[in-house]
């Protein structure tokens, strides 16, 4: 993945730390590697700072604290784009990084939570813990790709909200809204792939200037390690239980990725109107 020309700009994203209790010990390291985690407990990351030193792709490129600003903002300029083309406006959300703990509008989270989005109050809560986590605990490559999947799924949660299909994400079993609603957020973060090297920035030029087969390689294997049957199989008790599946198995999210990122067409992302869910 390579981030080109353009400014990075940082409207609307919020990065913060809420270090876990450890008796103020720095979970420096985790999740972003240096920078952004060396901030100190309790302390509020200063966005001037962030914002005067990830100004440009070339930032991006250097340092991963800027790549993952140029992610969220390529994600939230392709929303703003396909909103308006559709007629109607997208409102961007801001992104909240943390680790150990949060206190949202949906109430308190920690890191078992993992990155999720917020209906209540529109916004994203991304545990940097979790980046680790992929590689340490569910054995995915890692990787730039592997956090923009994660990012791009969140924010596919946003669009879902502000399109109002958020509501009918209830249940759990196979064929649940929740299951639904997860595979469509799969499938949006696809959409967003297939675009993120044409989607231009305010500059107006792209901010990520390529997308390679490895990138989608690495988001497809992190894919095949958060489906429910293979949480179940491998970090569960082992037994598949389909009546508790609440994200779709992990082929059905590789599937739906796929569409996304093959058709580039929010619209092909319909789970809800589908009896082939894969
Ligand atoms: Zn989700």
């Amino acid at each position: 993945m390579a981030l080109g020309g353009g400014g990075v700009g940082i409207v609307g994203l919020i990065i913060y730390f809420v270090l876990s209790q450890l008796g103020g010990v720095s979970t420096g390291g985790s999740g972003l590697g240096g920078g952004l985690g060396s901030v100190g407990s309790g302390q509020q990351v200063d966005n001037s700072k962030l914002s005067s030193e990830c100004r440009t792709g070339a930032d991006a490129n250097k340092n991963h604290d800027c790549a993952i600003v140029a992610v969220v903002n390529s994600v939230q300029d392709y929303w703003t784009q396909q909103f308006a083309r559709s007629g109607s406006t997208y409102r961007k959300a801001p992104t909240n990084f943390f680790n150990g703990g949060v206190r949202t509008g949906c109430g308190s989270a920690t890191s078992d939570t993992g990155p999720f989005y917020c209906p209540a109050d529109s916004e994203v809560y991304i545990d940097l813990s979790f980046f680790d986590e992929l590689k340490t605990r569910f054995g995915a490559q890692g990787g730039l790709f592997t956090e923009a999947y994660v990012l791009a799924h969140e924010y596919g949660h946003h669009v879902q909200n502000l399109l109002g299909t958020s509501k009918k994400g209830t249940g759990t079993g196979p064929t649940s809204g929740s299951v639904r609603l997860e595979l469509q957020a799969d499938c949006y973060a696809g959409v967003w792939a297939n675009h993120a090297s044409t989607t231009p920035t305010e500059s107006g030029k792209p901010l990520i200037t390529d997308v390679t087969q490895d990138d989608i390689n690495s988001a497809l294997d992190t894919a095949s390690r958060i489906g429910d049957d293979y949480i179940q199989e491998n970090l569960g008790g082992g037994q598949v239980d389909r009546s508790k599946f609440t994200h779709g198995t992990s082929a059905q999210r590789k599937k739906w990725f796929t569409t996304g990122f093959q058709t580039g067409e929010p619209a092909r992302c319909d789970t809800f109107g589908t009896n082939n869910l894969g």
